[in-house]
C-alpha cells in the first residue's frame, strides 16, 4: 500500500522540509506505516518562525479589529464543522482512538473557536485610580507576539484548539509543532485556517522530532510564548530552553488522579464514570482517573463491577464504531504499561483484570493492544499508585474515614483531576475545598467545555487553558503614563 505523503504548513503554504527528509508514521492498529511527514530540522523551524514574527508585525493582520479576528475564528469554526468526518477519521488513523471518540471530540471542536471569537473584542484595560495628582494612567493588554504551541499524540486537535483559539483571539501569531505520531489532522485544521481567512503566516506547521523541531522551536529567541502538553521529563526540558529567552510558558502536564466512592454513592453510576475514566482512549488521557480510592464497605462490590465490565469490553479496530476499546498509540507507551504492570505485580499487587495483550479474532490487528487492566495495590506508595502509566490500567486502594480518602487523594506529586462520588453535599463541597488538584468532578467524570480552565497542581504544571482567563493569558500588560498639567517638567538637576 503506498503511504499518503503530507507536507508541512508555513507561510500560508504546504512544504518539505528544506533537506527533504522525511519519516514514516506508523498505524496503532496495525502496526505497519501509513504516511510519511516531513523532518524539520532547526533550519526549518527557523523559516517558521521568521514567517510567524513577519506576520505578527505585517499590516494585513496588525490592521484587523479584535471583532474582525473574532470572524475569522467563527469562520474557522464553522469550516472545522463543515470537515468533521474527515479530521475525525485522520485522527483515529494517527492515533488509534476510536473513531467514536474522535467524531465527537472534532463535533464539539467548533466551539472552542467559537467561545475565544466571541472574547476577542473584550479583551480591555483599565483606567488605572492613581494617586498623583495630575496623573493620568491606563492599562492596554497587547499581543505577546509569536507563540510556540507543542502538542502530545493523545488529543491532538483539541489540544490544539485550546491553545490555537486563545493565541489568535489576542491577536498573536502561531507555530505549532505536533507529536511526530499524530501530525496530519493538525496539518488539515492550519488549511482550513487559510481558507477561513486568516493572512498568510499567522498559523503555521512544523512536522519533526520532540529532540531537533520541538527543540529548536523552544529555544528560538523569537518565540514569546510557549504553551506546552506533554510529560514532564519533557516539560524541564522546555522550562530551560525558556529560560535563554524569557518566554512566557504554560504547562498541562501528566496526572495521576483520584476518583473517591463513598458507600452513599450511586454504586453503578461511579463504576461507569472510573470505566470511562480510565479506560476510555486506551488510558491514554491527562485526566485518566487512575488511583481508585475505595471505601472499605463497598471495596469488594466496586472492584468486582469495575474487573466485569472491563472483561465485556469490546476490543477491536478503532474505525469500527461497535469497538469500545482501541490500541495504544506507541509501541513504547505499551512497553511502559507492561512494565508498570509487571512492577506492581513485584511489590505485591493483585491482579483483578487484564494485564496481557488480548487476542483479537481480525489478524490484520497487529498493533499495540494492551487489555484493561485492574490491579489491587496493597500501599499507597507502591509505583503504580505513584506513576502516570498513560495507559489502561487502573489501580485500587481501600479507606475508611473522609480523612483518609483525603490523605490518600493528596498523596501524589500529580495534581490534575480528581472525581468524587458521593449523594452527601457537604461532603462533597469539603473535599472539593481540600483536594489538592486543577479539575474537580463530582458524580460525573472527564467533562470538558471551552467554557470551563484546564490546567494542574503541582507536577501536572502551571496555567489554565479555556474559559476567559485563557486569552488574557496570551497578552501582556502595558501601562500609560499622561501627565495632565500644563506646568512644565523640572529640571531634576537644578536645585530648587
Ligand atoms: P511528550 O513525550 O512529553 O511529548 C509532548 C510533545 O513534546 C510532543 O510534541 C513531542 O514531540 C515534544 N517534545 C519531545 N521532546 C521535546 C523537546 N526536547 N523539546 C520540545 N518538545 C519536545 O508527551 P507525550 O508522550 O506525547 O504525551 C503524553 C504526556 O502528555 C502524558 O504525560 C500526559 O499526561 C500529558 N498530557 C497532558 C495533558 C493536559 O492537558 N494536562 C493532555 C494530554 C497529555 P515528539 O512526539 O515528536 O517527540
Amino acid at each position: 500500500m503506498s503511504l499518503q505523503r503530507f507536507q508541512m504548513f508555513i507561510r500560508g503554504e504546504v512544504c518539505d522540509a528544506t533537506n527533504d527528509a522525511r519519516y514514516d508514521s506508523m498505524d496503532p492498529a496495525t502496526a505497519s506505516a501509513w504516511a510519511t511527514f516531513p523532518d524539520a530540522s532547526a533550519a526549518d523551524v527557523d523559516i517558521a518562525v521568521k514567517a510567524a514574527e513577519q506576520a505578527f508585525y505585517g499590516k494585513e493582520w496588525r490592521s484587523l479589529t479584535a471583532t474582525a479576528r473574532g470572524k475569522l475564528l467563527r469562520k474557522l469554526g464553522d469550516l472545522i464543522s463543515e470537515n468533521t468526518e474527515l479530521l475525525a477519521q485522520l485522527e483515529s488513523q494517527e492515533n488509534g482512538k476510536l473513531i467514536r471518540e474522535t467524531r465527537g471530540q472534532v463535533g464539539y471542536l467548533p466551539e472552542f473557536f467559537y467561545y475565544m471569537a466571541g472574547l476577542a473584542d473584550k479583551v480591555e484595560g483599565e483606567t488605572l485610580p492613581i494617586d498623583k495628582p495630575d496623573m493620568m494612567a491606563y492599562t492596554i493588554r497587547e499581543p505577546i507576539g509569536v507563540v510556540a504551541a507543542i502538542i502530545p499524540w493523545n488529543s491532538p486537535l483539541y489540544l490544539t484548539a485550546i491553545k490555537v483559539a486563545p493565541a489568535l483571539a489576542a491577536g498573536n501569531t502561531v507555530v505549532i509543532k505536533p507529536s511526530e505520531h499524530a501530525s496530519a489532522s493538525i496539518i488539515e485544521l492550519a488549511k482550513l485556517a487559510q481558507q477561513a481567512g486568516f493572512p498568510a503566516g499567522v498559523l503555521n506547521v512544523v512536522t519533526g522530532f520532540g529532540p531537533t523541531a520541538g527543540s529548536a522551536l523552544t529555544s528560538h529567541p523569537l518565540v514569546r510564548h510557549i504553551a506546552f502538553t506533554g510529560g514532564s521529563a519533557t516539560a524541564r526540558h522546555v522550562v530551560r530552553a525558556s529560560a535563554e529567552n524569557f518566554a512566557h510558558l504554560s504547562l498541562e502536564l501528566g496526572g495521576k488522579s483520584p476518583q473517591i466512592v463513598f458507600p452513599d454513592a450511586d454504586i453503578d453510576s461511579a463504576v461507569n464514570g472510573i470505566v470511562a475514566g480510565v479506560f476510555a482512549a486506551s488510558g491514554q488521557s491527562c485526566v485518566a482517573g487512575s488511583r481508585l480510592l475505595i471505601h472499605e464497605s463497598i471495596y469488594e462490590e466496586v472492584v468486582q463491577k469495575i474487573a466485569d465490565r472491563a472483561a465485556r469490553i469490546q476490543i477491536g479496530n478503532p474505525k469500527d464504531a461497535a469497538t469500545e476499546m482501541g490500541p495504544m498509540t506507541t509501541e513504547a507507551q505499551l512497553n511502559i504499561a507492561e512494565k508498570l504492570v509487571a512492577t506492581a505485580l513485584e511489590e505485591g499487587a493483585t491482579l483483578r483484570h487484564g494485564g496481557q495483550r488480548p487476542e483479537l479474532g481480525d489478524a490484520s490487528l497487529t498493533g499495540w493492544y494492551y487489555q484493561p487492566t485492574l490491579l489491587e495495590c496493597p500501599k499507597p506508595s507502591d509505583t503504580l499508585m505513584q506513576e502516570e502509566v498513560f495507559g489502561p490500567v487502573a489501580a485500587a486502594i481501600p479507606f475508611k474515614t473522609e480523612e483518609e480518602a483525603l490523605a490518600l487523594a493528596n498523596d501524589s506529586r500529580f495534581g490534575l483531576a480528581a472525581g468524587i462520588w458521593t449523594r452527601d453535599l457537604a461532603r462533597a463541597h469539603r473535599l472539593c475545598r481540600d483536594v489538592r488538584s486543577g479539575i474537580i468532578w463530582v458524580n460525573t467524570y472527564r467533562v470538558v467545555s471551552a467554557m470551563a480552565p484546564i490546567g494542574g497542581f503541582g507536577e501536572s504544571g502551571y496555567g489554565r487553558e479555556c474559559g476567559i482567563d485563557a486569552v488574557l493569558s496570551y497578552t501582556e500588560k502595558k501601562t500609560v503614563w499622561i501627565n495632565l498639567s500644563d506646568t512644565p517638567m523640572a529640571d531634576p538637576f537644578v536645585m530648587r
